[in-house]
């Protein structure tokens, strides 16, 4: 009788652990992204570093990309609206084909300037060290926990461009490129200043700005500057950002000026101090789409990656591509 309890006991206790382990795709011990059973569809990836191409799961493919754009100690709710996005753009590439802009035969590369910045498992484990195995499934949880949703406006997948940190609020994308996207319009976004990356000051010789620019600035008398800025705004975004700028007699886009200065963003003050000169900048990247410490702050404040998502992007519906 004894024996027949214990077995109905361990009946009830493994029926009961059925649907755990079909909810839990990361069980506490495994940390190997490779043991995963992911389905759903595949996407053809170039290693832009090792120029080899790979095939693999989509959602497998996030977790590289999460791990890449996004701090891991980010908040579940924000990693899990940066897989999204992610998830967004890696789906629209894939509709486009295998003949997109840049690399014919695959549908995105890993360099994070043309498309989307991803890691192996193996450099998760590098850049990491012992928190790797808490990282990845952490990560993954967030991909997986979104498996198969992405952003759609009037039924199409959207462009779900995104930077690290706004300067308090986002930009509408014809202020930072030409064309009017009705889904990246501009929104508050007071959670960017708690950003590491909220104010810096980047210090640069005149020298170094004239070789990157094509300007002269290190040949006029020091006593000049004093008396009449060299960095003149011409014109600025509806946030206060820079749109247009002269600098040593040219005009340049803001755009162009960052880019070829490496300035962290487009919104700043300067000023020139013996040889120097000195950018006072607010924000970091273009300042469309999602700020990531914007959505860092909302899911800090209980806001879910739903939320978060239809904040940054204005209209968007979340919808389920795959199950
Ligand atoms: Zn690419």
């Amino acid at each position: 009788m004894k024996k027949l309890i214990l077995w109905v006991f361990l009946l009830i206790a493994f029926t009961a652990a059925v649907p755990l382990l079909i909810l839990s795709p990361f069980s506490e011990k495994q940390t190997d992204i490779d043991d995963i059973r992911y389905g759903g569809p595949e996407i053809k990836v170039l290693h832009s570093k090792t120029k080899e191409i790979m095939t693999v799961p989509l959602e497998k493919y996030l977790v590289g990309v999460v791990a890449a754009e996004m701090p891991a100690e980010f908040p579940p709710e924000a990693l899990k609206a940066q897989a999204v996005a992610a998830r967004s753009y890696a789906l629209k590439k894939m509709q486009d084909g295998l003949n997109g802009e840049g690399h014919p035969g695959v549908h995105v590369c890993t360099d994070h300037n043309h498309c989307q910045a991803w890691l192996s498992e193996e450099e998760m484990k590098k850049c990491w060290g012992k928190k790797a195995p808490e990282y990845i499934k952490k990560i993954t949880q967030a991909v997986l926990g979104t498996r198969g949703i992405v952003l759609t406006y009037e039924n199409k997948l959207i462009e779900p461009v995104y930077h690290s940190t706004s300067s308090g609020r986002t930009e509408n994308s014809e202020d930072v490129w030409q064309a009017k996207i009705p889904y990246l319009r501009s929104t508050a976004s007071p959670w960017d200043k708690d950003s590491p990356k909220f104010r810096q000051e980047i210090s640069m010789p005149l020298e170094e700005v004239d070789r990157k620019l094509g300007t002269s600035l290190s040949a006029v008398p020091a006593g000049t500057f004093s008396q009449s800025s060299p960095v003149q705004i011409l014109e600025h975004t509806h946030t206060g950002r820079a749109k247009s700028v002269e600098i040593g007699g040219r005009v340049f886009s803001a755009r162009e000026l960052r880019e070829k200065l490496s300035l962290p963003s487009t919104d700043f003050t300067c000023k020139i101090k013996g040889g120097e000169i000195i950018f006072i900048t607010r924000g970091y990247g273009h300042g469309v789409g999602m700020s990531q410490y914007g959505a860092k702050g909302m899911a800090e404040e209980g806001y879910t990656y739903q939320e978060i998502l239809k904040h940054y992007y204005t209209g968007v519906s979340l919808s389920r591509a795959y199950r």
